[in-house]
């Protein structure tokens, strides 16, 4: 009972030493599970061992002392009864003779026999005098004539010099009787150099013992932990194999019925619940997959009937304002317009990103200036700059036109709403719009980066990367200042990606930010691109083809203030024999305005009929699509 908390103890100081002082984990905290079940038995084995040896060598030491004892008061008693006559008589002959037998005994360094009154009647010195005195000095203090004896010479190994007085010898005294008469005493000493020396060689033959012990059974325990490592190294390792290839119908064998079974076996079993979880999670996933991509399908397909009657409000409402209004209708009719253009706006982003969602954004590939683009893209902003009184700058590398193949609308869409944002959270500073195109080296194809940096209110480093998400603004405050749906970047960022390129921006608040569009674009010959120059519409003959009587009145309007000449057709059949009666007339058409998204025959298809009756062969042909 009283052990235990001694062993507590010598428990938490072995493991204290597993931790530093900072209460860093050890180095052997982090071994194998192998090495420390070697470590922990070789330990448990040392310490064993140690208790076994201080117990064997001090029982040794104990009974080897108790016995000199015993011998050296048997002595002690048989030769005061031997030299009690010569000490009676004061035969100092007779009692150095007597004494002299004692001399064979080993152990003993030192015999004196003295009278009742303390003289000294003789005594014996086995082997040299020693040095230091010895106890019998400090019991009596020697008399009269002391000569050491000679012969028996006794060796004292040096080990005795280490040894205290009282450790190195034992000492015992006997009276002296004649007639039960006490008439002196005799003093036996012995040395307990024999003893140690055989304590000695007991311990080398122990630890000899012990080492040859220890080399077995850490090579017993080298074996056997296999049985707990082992289970555990291959659960290690198929947990291992489970994460890096994320099966999870992958499982661990039970080996054994014991802790580790069991722990194996709850494991599958956790195994079992993550795949169930997983297969649960899958399936809700493609249902929310499937959901999403019927909502973007759904506004995608949605995109040409929502675009249609917005852009004949439009329409109307700018013939509208060419025609008599007092100024009062006027501002009405003004808002009515610039609300619309800002609903379409929201619109088309809605529509874009919805339509880049359901993997229906196709890009154009077809030639064009770059350089031309972004002039005319920076030229449209310029106005909303000089409004807020900013700079609007731009260096493109060189003067010549850069032909590009791809899709030119996408590009300006992209710089149009990097330009836009860098003026809407700009005042009174600079907007730099700045060109780099660098050759691929492993294709023909340039890699063309715009980058466009303002000297705005900038966006704080936690939301840099968030702004490219759809719908997300850096701070919500700005949508009540400036507007806009969060909608711009996201679309972007996607069309940029579309472009084999990417957007990404850096940015200091209250410094400004820089957004860098880059995109791949094979280069082109100038000569595919025609050039064209301002054109007159007056007297050209037009075809508008259009199932919707708004967008028949909306184009006729518009043409008719162009003063163009028009025939309408409602239906593709219509356009067709309209085209047929021109072309026999020898009056084709110059233009054909056709609805691309028309019932039974669509624009494209009404198209290539009339190529194939060669009806509209000097005619140009301008699809119209809301969608
Ligand atoms: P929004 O229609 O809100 O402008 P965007 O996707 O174009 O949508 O931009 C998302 C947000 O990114 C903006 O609301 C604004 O917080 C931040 N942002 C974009 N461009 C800039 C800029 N040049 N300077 C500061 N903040 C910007």
């Amino acid at each position: 009972m009283q052990a235990y908390p001694l062993v507590h103890s010598y428990c938490g100081f072995l493991t204290a030493r597993l931790t530093d002082r900072d209460g860093k984990v050890n180095w052997i905290l982090k071994l194998p599970i192998r090495s420390k079940i070697l470590a922990m038995i070789s330990i448990a084995g040392l310490n064993a061992m140690l208790i076994i040896f201080v117990a064997l060598i001090y029982n040794s030491w104990q009974q080897q002392r108790e016995a000199l004892v015993d011998s050296l008061e048997i002595l002690g008693q048989s030769t005061a009864v031997t030299i009690s006559a010569a000490v009676a008589f004061e035969d100092t002959l007779t009692g150095r003779e007597i004494l002299s037998s004692l001399s064979s005994h080993p152990a003993i360094t030192r015999a004196v026999v003295r009278y009742n009154d303390g003289r000294l009647f003789a005594q014996l010195y086995a082997g040299q005098q020693p040095t230091p005195k010895t106890p019998i000095d400090q019991h009596a203090a020697p008399q009269g004539n002391q000569t050491p004896a000679t012969g028996n010479a006794f060796y004292l190994p040096l080990v005795e010099l280490a040894l205290s007085q009282s450790a190195r010898y034992l000492s015992t005294e006997q009276p002296i009787r004649v007639n039960g008469k006490p008439v002196g005493s005799i003093l036996l000493e012995a040395t307990l150099t024999g003893v140690y020396r055989s304590i000695i060689e007991q311990t080398f033959f122990h630890l000899a013992v012990f080492v040859v012990g220890f080399i077995f059974a850490a090579l017993l325990v080298n074996r056997l932990q296999k049985v707990i490592s082992g289970p555990i190294t291959d659960l290690t390792e198929k947990m291992r194999s489970i994460s890096d290839s994320n099966d999870y119908t992958l499982r661990a064998v039970v080996e054994n019925p014991d802790e580790l079974g069991d722990l194996t076996q709850r494991f599958n079993e956790m195994l079992e619940q993550i795949e169930i979880r997983d297969t649960a999670l899958n399936e809700a996933r493609d249902q929310a997959d499937d959901a999403n991509r019927s909502k973007s399908q759904f506004l995608a397909n949605m995109s040409h009937e929502i675009r249609t009657p917005m852009n004949g409000m439009l329409g109307m409402a700018e013939l509208l304002e060419n025609t008599k209004l007092d100024p009062k209708q006027l501002r009405y009719l003004q808002i009515i317009r610039s609300s619309g253009e800002a609903l379409l706006n929201v619109i088309n982003d809605i529509l874009d990103f919805s339509k880049i969602e359901a993997g229906k954004m196709h890009l154009e590939q077809i030639p064009f200036d770059l350089r031309s683009l972004i002039d005319q893209t920076s030229d449209l902003v310029n106005d909303l700059a000089e409004k807020k009184s900013n700079r609007l700058t731009v260096s493109f590398p060189g003067n010549d036109p850069v032909h590009l193949i791809g899709d030119p609308t996408r590009v300006r869409q992209v710089i149009s709403n990097l330009l836009t944002n860098a003026i809407k959270f700009t005042e009174h500073g600079k907007i730099e719009l700045s060109v780099l195109i660098a050759a691929r080296s492993s294709s023909s194809a340039r890699l063309v980066e715009i980058s466009v940096s303002d000297t705005g209110i900038g966006i704080a480093e936690e939301k840099l990367q968030s702004i490219f998400e759809a719908f997300t603004q850096a701070d919500g405050s700005t949508t009540r200042q400036f507007g806009g749906t969060g909608l711009g970047l996201a679309i972007s960022s996607q069309l940029a990606q579309l472009m084999n390129g990417s957007l990404t921006a850096t940015s200091l608040p209250g410094k400004g930010s820089t957004f860098t569009f880059s995109f791949a674009a094979e280069p082109c010959s100038a000569l595919v691109i025609p050039k064209t120059g301002p054109v007159t519409l007056e007297d050209r003959r037009f075809l508008v083809v259009d199932d919707l009587e708004e967008n028949r009145q909306l184009l006729t309007e518009q043409l008719n203030r162009w003063n163009c000449q028009i025939d309408i057709a409602a239906s593709a059949t219509e356009a067709l024999q309209l085209a047929i009666a021109a072309s026999q007339r020898q009056q084709p058409y110059d233009v054909a305005l056709i609805d691309f998204n028309m019932p039974e025959i669509d624009g494209k298809e009404l198209t290539q009929t009339l190529k194939k009756l060669s009806a509209t062969r000097d005619t140009k042909v301008i699809m119209i699509s809301a969608g």
